[in-house]
């Protein structure tokens, strides 16, 4: 174990494994990552990691379009195949069109590529949908979804390459201060020299911060997802869908499986992270199943291959609370990422690594997720509400 690093990053999910590679990038030699599991132990590796640029705000959907580039980058740098560019549908209730059409607009007046699609062209997107009930439709030809853990092993394989000092199965137990000014990090395998440390530590972004004696909005809840699966008949789903109507969303895994979770509104059911319930309620997995098969008829003959459980990490207003240094000095943060925020990832840990490394303002200006937007009425609004964004 090293004795100092000039930067640690406590966290090894999208965000962590995205900043030590930005930082690496950018010629930091001195970084030190800890993780007190396995990389992408936390929410990350639980992620349905669908991507899509549909938010209401413009900050979000421009880290989205970066993150695509980033993803994109990386592949071609490590040579692993995480990206899966098929394409993304969002099927709206009546009740939401418009806000549908608010948000259409500025996506397309930032040039995403998106368009809506009329019923027909629908179904020849998803050729076994019932179409009921659905009242408007926004296809995406670039989103899809990724494999969040090949993402995150793909970061920290170049991270570590540029001298980046990894440790998986490294708790930290303690951060010391002197003057108002970080001085070390304390984990279950010795102390670390630092005057900088970036909290990215997910569902335990408040415990973490709790040690610098730094008060977080933060709450953490479960969230459950199913996979249904027929080895012998496939799936026909080749796209992401979010669908607001069922309040679901699903995307394909191989040809012959679906992932499927529910979508907002729903209760969001507030626990510890390191006291919860990891396996999905038998409830919730006749009613996802119920509703994925009312509007695609031909999983039915799918059986339930394995269900879970994963957290997420909420701010008051769904988005992620991102400062390079709070009052307490060489103490930032990166938290926060309700439930929607693999897709940001990427490129929040770009902005951070430039705030970092130059102390000016990223290419992405993302003062806007400081922590003191809670007390200056700046919170972010979203259309459809939740993690929707
Ligand atoms: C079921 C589910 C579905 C989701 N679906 C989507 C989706 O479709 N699209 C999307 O964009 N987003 C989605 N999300 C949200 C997204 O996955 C998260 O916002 C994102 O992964 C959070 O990443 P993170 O790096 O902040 O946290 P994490 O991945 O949780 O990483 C934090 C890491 O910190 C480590 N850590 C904690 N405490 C310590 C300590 N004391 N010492 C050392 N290490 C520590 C943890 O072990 C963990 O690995 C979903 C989330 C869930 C749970």
């Amino acid at each position: 174990m090293i004795k100092s690093a000039e930067i640690i990053i406590i966290g090894g999910g999208i965000i962590g494994s995205s900043l030590a590679y930005h930082l690496s990038k950018l010629g930091i030699r001195d970084i030190c990552l800890l993780e007190k599991g396995e990389l992408a132990s936390g929410s990350t590796g639980d992620s349905a990691a669908i991507i899509r640029h549909h938010y209401t705000n413009e900050i979000s959907i421009r880290l989205v379009k970066d993150s695509i580039n980033i993803l994109s980058e990386l592949q071609h740098e490590t040579g692993n195949h995480f990206l899966h560019q098929n394409g993304w549908v969002f099927l709206c209730p009546e009740n939401a069109d418009s806000m549908f059409d608010l948000n259409m607009k500025q996506l397309i007046d930032l040039g995403i590529e998106t368009k809506e699609i009329d019923i027909k062209n629908t179904i020849s997107l998803l050729p076994n949908i019932n179409p009921t009930g659905i009242s408007k439709v926004a296809y995406e030809p670039d989103s899809g979804y990724a494999d969040p853990k090949s993402v995150v092993e793909s970061f920290a394989k170049i991270a570590k390459t540029n001298g980046t000092n990894i440790y998986t199965n490294t708790k930290v137990i303690g951060i010391s201060k002197s003057n108002n000014q970080i001085n070390s990090v304390e984990t279950d395998k010795g102390n670390i020299k630092t005057n900088k440390v970036i909290n990215a530590a997910g569902p335990w972004a408040y415990d973490i911060s709790m040690l610098a004696g730094i008060n977080l909005p933060l709450t953490v809840s479960r969230e459950q997802e199913i996979m249904l699966t027929n080895p012998e008949q496939e799936s026909g789903l080749n796209l992401s869908v979010s669908n607001m109507v069922d309040k679901i969303y699903l995307r394909p895994k191989g040809k012959h499986s679906v992932l499927i979770g529910q979508g907002h509104p729903k209760t969001n059911e507030i626990v510890h992270p390191d006291k919860f319930n990891r396996k999905a309620d038998n409830q919730f997995i006749s009613e996802t199943q119920s509703r994925v098969i009312n509007r695609f008829p031909n999983l039915s003959n799918f059986q339930l291959s394995s269900s879970w459980s994963g957290l997420y990490t909420i701010t008051p207003d769904w988005h992620m609370i991102i400062d390079n240094e709070l009052s307490l000095k060489g103490y930032g943060i990166a938290v926060g990422g309700s439930g929607h925020s693999f897709k940001l990832g990427p490129s929040i840990g770009k902005q951070l690594a430039q705030e970092i490394v130059s102390s000016q303002s990223s290419s992405i200006n993302i003062s806007s997720l400081g922590l003191s937007r809670f007390k200056s009425n700046k919170e972010f609004k979203s259309t459809y509400g939740g993690n929707r964004g």
